[in-house]
Protein backbone atom coordinates (compact mmCIF):
# COMPACT_ATOMS: atom_id res chain seq x y z
CA UNK A 1 0.00 0.00 0.00
CA UNK A 2 1.48 3.88 -0.89
CA UNK A 3 -1.15 5.88 -1.01
CA UNK A 4 -0.10 10.09 -1.60
CA UNK A 5 -1.99 11.77 0.77
CA UNK A 6 -2.57 15.42 0.77
CA UNK A 7 -1.88 17.15 4.16
CA UNK A 8 -4.14 19.60 3.38
CA UNK A 9 -7.22 20.57 5.27
CA UNK A 10 -10.67 20.03 3.37
CA UNK A 11 -7.92 18.40 0.61
CA UNK A 12 -10.43 14.88 -0.43
CA UNK A 13 -9.60 11.86 0.54
CA UNK A 14 -7.35 9.05 -0.99
CA UNK A 15 -9.63 6.01 -1.19
CA UNK A 16 -8.38 2.49 -0.38
CA UNK A 17 -10.51 -0.08 -2.27
CA UNK A 18 -11.28 -3.02 -0.54
CA UNK A 19 -8.53 -5.35 -2.64
CA UNK A 20 -5.93 -2.87 -0.98
CA UNK A 21 -6.25 -3.31 2.74
CA UNK A 22 -7.07 -6.20 5.34
CA UNK A 23 -10.41 -5.09 7.33
CA UNK A 24 -12.74 -7.60 6.25
CA UNK A 25 -16.32 -7.61 7.31
CA UNK A 26 -16.29 -11.00 9.44
CA UNK A 27 -13.89 -8.93 11.87
CA UNK A 28 -16.70 -6.61 12.55
CA UNK A 29 -19.37 -7.12 14.38
CA UNK A 30 -22.94 -8.44 13.32
CA UNK A 31 -24.49 -5.63 15.21
CA UNK A 32 -22.34 -2.55 14.07
CA UNK A 33 -23.08 -4.25 10.15
CA UNK A 34 -26.57 -4.69 10.86
CA UNK A 35 -26.53 -1.40 11.81
CA UNK A 36 -24.01 0.03 8.97
CA UNK A 37 -26.30 -2.26 6.32
CA UNK A 38 -29.90 -0.63 7.72
CA UNK A 39 -28.43 3.17 7.32
CA UNK A 40 -27.12 2.92 3.85
CA UNK A 41 -30.46 1.18 2.68
CA UNK A 42 -32.41 3.89 4.07
CA UNK A 43 -29.80 5.98 1.95
CA UNK A 44 -27.98 7.81 4.02
CA UNK A 45 -24.34 7.72 4.37
CA UNK A 46 -22.36 5.12 6.87
CA UNK A 47 -19.19 4.25 7.57
CA UNK A 48 -17.25 2.76 10.04
CA UNK A 49 -14.46 4.84 11.95
CA UNK A 50 -12.25 5.69 14.89
CA UNK A 51 -10.73 2.96 16.86
CA UNK A 52 -12.73 0.13 15.11
CA UNK A 53 -11.06 0.89 12.06
CA UNK A 54 -7.47 1.32 13.49
CA UNK A 55 -7.65 -1.88 15.88
CA UNK A 56 -8.75 -4.14 12.48
CA UNK A 57 -5.68 -2.70 10.11
CA UNK A 58 -3.60 -3.45 12.74
CA UNK A 59 -4.77 -7.35 13.16
CA UNK A 60 -6.04 -6.09 16.47
CA UNK A 61 -9.46 -6.87 18.18
CA UNK A 62 -11.42 -4.20 18.30
CA UNK A 63 -12.94 -2.44 21.91
CA UNK A 64 -15.86 -0.88 20.56
CA UNK A 65 -17.30 -0.11 16.95
CA UNK A 66 -18.13 3.80 16.31
CA UNK A 67 -20.24 4.56 13.37
CA UNK A 68 -20.65 7.92 11.87
CA UNK A 69 -23.34 9.06 9.42
CA UNK A 70 -25.27 12.32 7.49
CA UNK A 71 -28.28 10.85 9.64
CA UNK A 72 -29.51 13.08 12.28
CA UNK A 73 -29.45 11.45 15.50
CA UNK A 74 -33.90 11.57 14.84
CA UNK A 75 -33.29 9.89 12.01
CA UNK A 76 -31.15 7.10 13.50
CA UNK A 77 -33.17 6.80 16.78
CA UNK A 78 -36.56 6.26 14.05
CA UNK A 79 -34.75 3.84 12.46
CA UNK A 80 -33.66 1.87 15.15
CA UNK A 81 -36.24 0.91 17.76
CA UNK A 82 -33.93 -0.31 19.93
CA UNK A 83 -32.11 2.88 20.46
CA UNK A 84 -31.81 5.56 22.61
CA UNK A 85 -30.25 9.41 22.14
CA UNK A 86 -27.83 10.01 24.67
CA UNK A 87 -25.65 13.32 25.25
CA UNK A 88 -26.76 16.94 25.80
CA UNK A 89 -23.85 18.40 24.17
CA UNK A 90 -24.12 16.75 21.05
CA UNK A 91 -26.62 13.86 20.62
CA UNK A 92 -25.53 10.63 19.75
CA UNK A 93 -27.52 6.95 19.17
CA UNK A 94 -26.92 4.33 21.26
CA UNK A 95 -28.33 1.49 19.50
CA UNK A 96 -28.66 -1.52 22.15
CA UNK A 97 -28.57 -5.05 21.10
CA UNK A 98 -28.26 -7.12 24.29
CA UNK A 99 -25.38 -6.04 26.15
CA UNK A 100 -23.87 -4.71 22.95
CA UNK A 101 -24.14 -0.96 22.39
CA UNK A 102 -23.27 0.26 18.88
CA UNK A 103 -22.46 4.18 19.04
CA UNK A 104 -24.07 6.11 16.35
CA UNK A 105 -22.98 9.62 15.71
CA UNK A 106 -23.45 12.09 13.30
CA UNK A 107 -21.47 14.01 10.95
CA UNK A 108 -19.99 16.76 13.28
CA UNK A 109 -18.21 20.46 11.55
CA UNK A 110 -16.66 22.37 14.57
CA UNK A 111 -13.91 20.71 16.11
CA UNK A 112 -13.54 23.27 19.12
CA UNK A 113 -15.04 21.60 21.94
CA UNK A 114 -15.77 24.73 24.00
CA UNK A 115 -17.50 26.34 20.90
CA UNK A 116 -19.66 23.55 20.62
CA UNK A 117 -20.89 23.47 23.89
CA UNK A 118 -22.17 26.78 23.16
CA UNK A 119 -23.49 25.84 20.17
CA UNK A 120 -24.97 23.24 22.29
CA UNK A 121 -26.48 25.81 24.46
CA UNK A 122 -28.14 28.14 22.26
CA UNK A 123 -29.28 24.99 20.08
CA UNK A 124 -31.48 24.23 23.34
CA UNK A 125 -33.04 27.61 23.63
CA UNK A 126 -33.54 28.46 19.92
CA UNK A 127 -34.34 25.64 18.17
CA UNK A 128 -32.78 23.98 14.64
CA UNK A 129 -30.71 26.31 13.00
CA UNK A 130 -27.85 26.78 14.81
CA UNK A 131 -27.88 22.51 15.00
CA UNK A 132 -27.94 22.69 11.37
CA UNK A 133 -24.63 24.66 11.52
CA UNK A 134 -23.01 21.76 14.13
CA UNK A 135 -23.50 19.18 11.95
CA UNK A 136 -21.57 18.85 8.92
CA UNK A 137 -20.21 16.54 6.59
CA UNK A 138 -17.82 13.62 6.49
CA UNK A 139 -14.81 16.31 5.28
CA UNK A 140 -15.85 18.58 8.28
CA UNK A 141 -16.27 15.40 10.83
CA UNK A 142 -12.20 14.50 10.21
CA UNK A 143 -10.65 17.62 11.11
CA UNK A 144 -12.22 17.61 14.61
CA UNK A 145 -11.13 14.35 15.32
CA UNK A 146 -7.42 13.64 17.45
CA UNK A 147 -4.92 11.45 15.65
CA UNK A 148 -4.19 10.63 12.02
CA UNK A 149 -4.56 7.04 13.05
CA UNK A 150 -8.23 7.41 14.85
CA UNK A 151 -9.25 9.45 11.64
CA UNK A 152 -10.00 6.58 9.05
CA UNK A 153 -13.47 5.65 7.65
CA UNK A 154 -14.58 2.45 6.43
CA UNK A 155 -17.37 2.97 3.80
CA UNK A 156 -19.96 0.45 3.88
CA UNK A 157 -21.53 1.50 0.30
CA UNK A 158 -17.99 -0.28 -0.78
CA UNK A 159 -15.89 -1.91 2.14
CA UNK A 160 -13.59 1.11 1.14
CA UNK A 161 -11.04 3.29 3.57
CA UNK A 162 -11.44 7.07 3.28
CA UNK A 163 -8.14 8.39 4.16
CA UNK A 164 -7.53 12.22 4.48
CA UNK A 165 -4.83 12.71 6.78
CA UNK A 166 -2.47 10.26 5.84
CA UNK A 167 -3.58 7.64 8.36
CA UNK A 168 -3.31 4.69 6.88
CA UNK A 169 0.44 5.38 6.48
CA UNK A 170 1.11 6.19 9.95
CA UNK A 171 -0.55 3.04 10.89
CA UNK A 172 1.94 1.24 8.84
CA UNK A 173 4.58 3.17 10.19
CA UNK A 174 3.53 2.76 13.55
CA UNK A 175 3.55 6.77 13.90
CA UNK A 176 1.08 9.25 16.76
CA UNK A 177 0.36 11.80 14.83
CA UNK A 178 -2.24 14.89 15.62
CA UNK A 179 -4.59 16.23 13.22
CA UNK A 180 -3.27 19.59 12.62
CA UNK A 181 -1.36 22.08 14.72
CA UNK A 182 -0.60 19.80 17.79
CA UNK A 183 -0.16 22.79 20.72
CA UNK A 184 -3.74 24.30 19.53
CA UNK A 185 -4.94 20.66 19.54
CA UNK A 186 -3.59 20.37 22.81
CA UNK A 187 -4.87 23.44 24.24
CA UNK A 188 -8.55 22.61 22.49
CA UNK A 189 -8.46 19.37 24.56
CA UNK A 190 -6.00 18.84 27.09
CA UNK A 191 -7.19 15.44 27.65
CA UNK A 192 -5.96 14.25 24.00
CA UNK A 193 -2.04 14.24 25.70
CA UNK A 194 -3.27 11.42 27.81
CA UNK A 195 -4.93 10.01 24.84
CA UNK A 196 -1.74 10.12 23.10
CA UNK A 197 -0.04 8.48 26.21
CA UNK A 198 -2.59 5.59 26.36
CA UNK A 199 -2.78 4.74 22.24
CA UNK A 200 1.36 5.20 21.93
CA UNK A 201 1.16 2.59 25.00
CA UNK A 202 -1.26 0.62 23.76
CA UNK A 203 -0.21 0.27 19.91
CA UNK A 204 3.60 0.55 20.68
CA UNK A 205 3.42 3.53 18.16
CA UNK A 206 6.16 6.35 18.63
CA UNK A 207 5.52 10.17 18.48
CA UNK A 208 5.86 12.67 15.29
CA UNK A 209 8.13 14.75 16.99
CA UNK A 210 5.67 18.02 16.43
CA UNK A 211 3.14 15.73 18.32
CA UNK A 212 5.77 14.72 21.20
CA UNK A 213 7.10 17.98 22.08
CA UNK A 214 4.29 19.99 23.41
CA UNK A 215 3.02 16.77 25.88
CA UNK A 216 6.51 17.75 27.97
CA UNK A 217 5.38 21.57 27.94
CA UNK A 218 1.56 21.55 28.38
CA UNK A 219 1.11 18.98 31.25
CA UNK A 220 -0.42 22.64 33.36
CA UNK A 221 -3.39 22.25 31.14
CA UNK A 222 -4.76 19.19 32.51
CA UNK A 223 -5.93 21.19 35.23
CA UNK A 224 -8.58 22.72 33.57
CA UNK A 225 -9.58 19.57 32.87
CA UNK A 226 -13.20 18.34 35.26
CA UNK A 227 -11.65 15.63 37.61
CA UNK A 228 -14.07 13.23 36.84
CA UNK A 229 -13.02 13.30 33.28
CA UNK A 230 -9.56 12.53 34.24
CA UNK A 231 -10.87 9.74 36.58
CA UNK A 232 -12.40 7.96 33.62
CA UNK A 233 -9.42 8.61 31.23
CA UNK A 234 -7.00 6.97 34.05
CA UNK A 235 -9.00 4.08 34.19
CA UNK A 236 -8.43 3.61 30.31
CA UNK A 237 -4.71 4.16 31.21
CA UNK A 238 -3.93 1.70 33.92
CA UNK A 239 -6.66 -0.81 33.47
CA UNK A 240 -6.39 -2.08 29.56
CA UNK A 241 -3.40 -3.95 29.71
CA UNK A 242 -0.31 -1.50 29.39
CA UNK A 243 -0.41 0.33 32.38
CA UNK A 244 3.27 -0.07 33.22
CA UNK A 245 4.24 1.31 29.48
CA UNK A 246 1.20 4.28 30.28
CA UNK A 247 3.03 4.98 33.79
CA UNK A 248 6.40 5.19 32.06
CA UNK A 249 4.90 7.06 29.63
CA UNK A 250 3.39 9.30 31.77
CA UNK A 251 6.93 9.87 34.08
CA UNK A 252 8.78 10.36 31.24
CA UNK A 253 6.70 13.66 29.68
CA UNK A 254 5.90 14.99 33.41
CA UNK A 255 2.57 14.60 33.04
CA UNK A 256 2.09 12.25 36.11
CA UNK A 257 2.33 14.66 38.28
CA UNK A 258 -0.93 16.33 37.02
CA UNK A 259 -3.02 13.53 37.68
CA UNK A 260 -1.73 11.93 40.84
CA UNK A 261 0.87 14.94 42.44
CA UNK A 262 1.33 12.96 45.98
CA UNK A 263 2.44 10.24 44.55
CA UNK A 264 4.75 11.47 41.59
CA UNK A 265 6.47 13.45 44.62
CA UNK A 266 7.18 10.28 46.33
CA UNK A 267 8.40 8.39 43.39
CA UNK A 268 10.88 11.22 42.97
CA UNK A 269 12.52 11.17 47.06
CA UNK A 270 15.39 8.58 46.63
CA UNK A 271 15.08 7.01 50.59
CA UNK A 272 11.42 5.26 48.60
CA UNK A 273 12.80 2.69 46.63
CA UNK A 274 10.71 0.14 48.55
CA UNK A 275 7.42 2.43 47.15
CA UNK A 276 8.55 2.44 43.37
CA UNK A 277 9.27 -0.87 43.21
CA UNK A 278 5.88 -1.85 44.73
CA UNK A 279 4.17 0.70 42.53
CA UNK A 280 5.95 -1.17 39.45
CA UNK A 281 4.96 -4.42 40.77
CA UNK A 282 1.54 -3.68 41.18
CA UNK A 283 1.30 -1.83 37.53
CA UNK A 284 2.56 -5.39 36.21
CA UNK A 285 0.15 -7.57 38.07
CA UNK A 286 -2.78 -5.46 36.97
CA UNK A 287 -1.62 -6.35 33.19
CA UNK A 288 -1.45 -9.81 34.25
CA UNK A 289 -4.70 -10.02 35.28
CA UNK A 290 -5.91 -8.11 32.81
CA UNK A 291 -4.06 -10.17 30.27
CA UNK A 292 -5.51 -13.55 31.45
CA UNK A 293 -9.01 -12.39 31.71
CA UNK A 294 -9.01 -11.82 35.96
CA UNK A 295 -11.36 -8.77 37.16
CA UNK A 296 -9.19 -5.32 38.01
CA UNK A 297 -10.48 -3.06 40.54
CA UNK A 298 -9.76 0.43 40.28
CA UNK A 299 -9.37 0.72 43.95
CA UNK A 300 -6.10 -1.64 44.19
CA UNK A 301 -4.31 0.25 42.02
CA UNK A 302 -5.03 3.38 43.60
CA UNK A 303 -4.65 2.78 47.08
CA UNK A 304 -1.18 1.59 45.64
CA UNK A 305 -0.42 4.66 44.55
CA UNK A 306 -1.57 7.03 47.89
CA UNK A 307 0.11 4.18 50.26
CA UNK A 308 3.44 5.65 50.47
CA UNK A 309 1.67 9.36 50.88
CA UNK A 310 -0.61 7.88 53.20
CA UNK A 311 1.88 6.15 55.61
CA UNK A 312 4.40 9.17 55.49
CA UNK A 313 1.35 11.01 56.94
CA UNK A 314 0.51 8.59 59.47
CA UNK A 315 4.18 8.85 60.57
CA UNK A 316 4.12 12.48 61.10
CA UNK A 317 0.25 12.23 63.08
CA UNK A 318 1.82 9.34 65.61
CA UNK A 319 4.75 11.49 66.55
CA UNK A 320 2.30 14.66 67.10
CA UNK A 321 0.60 12.13 69.92
CA UNK A 322 -2.29 9.95 67.52
CA UNK A 323 -2.96 6.07 68.29
CA UNK A 324 -1.54 4.06 64.93
CA UNK A 325 -5.05 3.00 64.04
CA UNK A 326 -6.07 6.45 64.41
CA UNK A 327 -3.18 8.29 62.67
CA UNK A 328 -3.53 6.09 59.17
CA UNK A 329 -7.06 6.51 59.42
CA UNK A 330 -6.88 9.85 59.05
CA UNK A 331 -3.94 10.03 56.95
CA UNK A 332 -6.16 7.71 54.68
CA UNK A 333 -9.02 10.35 54.80
CA UNK A 334 -6.10 13.40 54.06
CA UNK A 335 -4.54 12.03 51.08
CA UNK A 336 -7.69 10.69 49.37
CA UNK A 337 -9.28 14.02 49.85
CA UNK A 338 -6.04 15.87 48.91
CA UNK A 339 -6.32 13.35 45.62
CA UNK A 340 -9.83 14.35 44.36
CA UNK A 341 -8.94 17.74 43.41
CA UNK A 342 -6.91 15.96 40.40
CA UNK A 343 -8.54 12.73 39.65
CA UNK A 344 -11.41 12.22 41.49
CA UNK A 345 -12.03 9.19 42.79
CA UNK A 346 -15.60 7.82 43.41
CA UNK A 347 -17.03 6.61 46.86
CA UNK A 348 -17.67 3.29 46.09
CA UNK A 349 -13.93 3.30 45.26
CA UNK A 350 -12.64 5.27 47.69
CA UNK A 351 -14.25 3.67 50.60
CA UNK A 352 -13.07 0.32 50.12
CA UNK A 353 -9.48 1.49 49.16
CA UNK A 354 -8.91 2.93 52.55
CA UNK A 355 -10.21 0.00 54.37
CA UNK A 356 -7.59 -1.95 52.19
CA UNK A 357 -4.92 0.51 53.33
CA UNK A 358 -6.03 0.37 57.20
CA UNK A 359 -5.99 -3.23 57.04
CA UNK A 360 -2.43 -3.06 56.23
CA UNK A 361 -2.10 -2.16 59.85
CA UNK A 362 -4.60 -4.65 61.05
CA UNK A 363 -2.44 -7.36 59.57
CA UNK A 364 0.02 -6.79 61.41
CA UNK A 365 -1.83 -7.81 64.49
CA UNK A 366 -1.87 -11.84 64.27
CA UNK A 367 -4.06 -12.33 67.92
CA UNK A 368 -7.05 -13.16 68.53
CA UNK A 369 -10.70 -13.32 67.58
CA UNK A 370 -9.16 -9.91 65.44
CA UNK A 371 -7.65 -12.08 63.30
CA UNK A 372 -10.80 -14.47 62.78
CA UNK A 373 -12.35 -11.55 62.07
CA UNK A 374 -9.68 -9.98 59.80
CA UNK A 375 -9.70 -13.16 57.54
CA UNK A 376 -13.75 -13.08 56.52
CA UNK A 377 -13.97 -9.11 56.04
CA UNK A 378 -15.35 -8.50 52.54
CA UNK A 379 -11.99 -6.64 51.61
CA UNK A 380 -9.30 -9.44 53.13
CA UNK A 381 -8.95 -10.59 49.91
CA UNK A 382 -7.51 -7.29 48.18
CA UNK A 383 -5.82 -6.51 51.78
CA UNK A 384 -4.09 -9.78 51.46
CA UNK A 385 -3.19 -8.99 47.57
CA UNK A 386 -1.66 -5.76 48.79
CA UNK A 387 0.19 -7.26 51.51
CA UNK A 388 1.79 -9.66 48.90
CA UNK A 389 3.06 -6.93 47.07
CA UNK A 390 4.19 -4.82 49.81
CA UNK A 391 6.52 -7.92 51.44
CA UNK A 392 7.58 -8.67 47.56
CA UNK A 393 8.64 -4.70 47.41
CA UNK A 394 10.18 -5.28 50.92
CA UNK A 395 7.65 -2.69 52.20
CA UNK A 396 7.09 -5.60 54.98
CA UNK A 397 8.08 -8.92 56.58
CA UNK A 398 7.09 -11.83 54.98
CA UNK A 399 6.51 -13.25 58.66
CA UNK A 400 3.16 -11.37 58.64
CA UNK A 401 2.28 -12.42 55.01
CA UNK A 402 3.13 -16.24 56.23
CA UNK A 403 0.87 -16.01 59.32
CA UNK A 404 -1.74 -15.17 56.49
CA UNK A 405 -1.47 -17.22 53.78
CA UNK A 406 -1.35 -20.44 56.98
CA UNK A 407 -4.60 -18.59 58.57
CA UNK A 408 -6.85 -18.12 54.87
CA UNK A 409 -5.87 -21.41 54.09
CA UNK A 410 -7.30 -23.20 56.61
CA UNK A 411 -11.07 -24.40 57.34
CA UNK A 412 -12.70 -21.78 59.18
CA UNK A 413 -12.51 -24.42 62.17
CA UNK A 414 -9.23 -25.05 62.38
CA UNK A 415 -8.96 -20.94 62.49
CA UNK A 416 -9.55 -20.58 66.02
CA UNK A 417 -6.80 -22.79 67.47
CA UNK A 418 -4.01 -21.35 64.73
CA UNK A 419 -4.00 -17.62 66.10
CA UNK A 420 -2.27 -16.98 69.52
CA UNK A 421 -5.17 -15.84 72.07
CA UNK A 422 -4.57 -12.44 73.49
CA UNK A 423 -3.16 -11.94 76.96
CA UNK A 424 -6.18 -12.53 78.87
CA UNK A 425 -8.45 -13.68 76.37
CA UNK A 426 -9.99 -17.15 76.97
CA UNK A 427 -11.57 -18.19 73.44
CA UNK A 428 -13.99 -16.40 72.18
CA UNK A 429 -16.77 -14.74 74.06
CA UNK A 430 -20.06 -13.84 73.01
CA UNK A 431 -20.80 -10.03 73.36
CA UNK A 432 -23.37 -9.19 75.60
CA UNK A 433 -26.46 -8.51 73.71
CA UNK A 434 -27.67 -4.97 73.36
CA UNK A 435 -30.57 -3.73 74.83
CA UNK A 436 -33.14 -2.45 72.04
CA UNK A 437 -33.33 1.38 72.71
CA UNK A 438 -37.05 2.15 73.63
CA UNK A 439 -38.72 4.62 71.83
CA UNK A 440 -38.88 8.32 73.77
P1 LIG B 1 -10.55 2.88 22.02
O1 LIG B 1 -12.07 2.78 21.93
O2 LIG B 1 -9.84 1.69 21.53
O3 LIG B 1 -10.09 3.35 23.34
P2 LIG B 1 -10.95 4.97 20.09
O4 LIG B 1 -9.99 5.59 19.13
O5 LIG B 1 -12.14 4.29 19.51
O6 LIG B 1 -10.10 4.01 21.01
P3 LIG B 1 -12.83 6.56 21.57
O7 LIG B 1 -12.62 7.29 22.83
O8 LIG B 1 -13.77 5.40 21.53
O9 LIG B 1 -11.38 6.10 21.07
O10 LIG B 1 -13.27 7.65 20.50
C1 LIG B 1 -13.69 7.31 19.18
C2 LIG B 1 -13.12 8.31 18.18
O11 LIG B 1 -13.60 9.63 18.48
C3 LIG B 1 -11.61 8.44 18.21
O12 LIG B 1 -11.00 7.46 17.40
C4 LIG B 1 -11.41 9.83 17.68
O13 LIG B 1 -11.51 9.87 16.27
C5 LIG B 1 -12.59 10.59 18.26
N1 LIG B 1 -12.25 11.23 19.55
C6 LIG B 1 -12.49 10.74 20.78
N2 LIG B 1 -12.07 11.58 21.75
C7 LIG B 1 -11.55 12.64 21.11
C8 LIG B 1 -10.97 13.88 21.54
N3 LIG B 1 -10.81 14.16 22.84
N4 LIG B 1 -10.56 14.74 20.60
C9 LIG B 1 -10.73 14.47 19.29
N5 LIG B 1 -11.26 13.35 18.82
C10 LIG B 1 -11.67 12.43 19.70
MG1 LIG C 1 -13.76 3.38 20.55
Amino acid sequence: MNHTVPSTRHAGPVIVPRPDHNVSRSQISKNALRVLYRLKESGYKAFLVGGGVRDLLLGREPKDFDIVTDALPEDVRRLFRNSRLIGRRFRLAHVHFGREIIEVATFRATRDMEIDEQLDRKTDAGGRILRDNVYGDIDEDVWRRDFTCNALYYNIADFSIWDYAGGVQDILDGTMRLLGEPEERYREDPVRMLRAVRFAAKLGFRFDPATEAPLLTLGDLLAEVPAARLFDESLKLFLSGTAVQSYELLRHYGLFRHLFPATDRALDQEENDSFRSLLLKALENTDERVASGQPVTPMFLLGVFLWQPAEKLAATLRESGDAPMQAMIEACDTVLRAQQQHVSIPRRFGTPMREMMVMQLRMRNHHGRRALRLVEHPRFRAGFDFLRLRVAAGDETPDVLEFWERLESMDPEHRRAAVAPKRGERGPRRRPRRRKKKPT
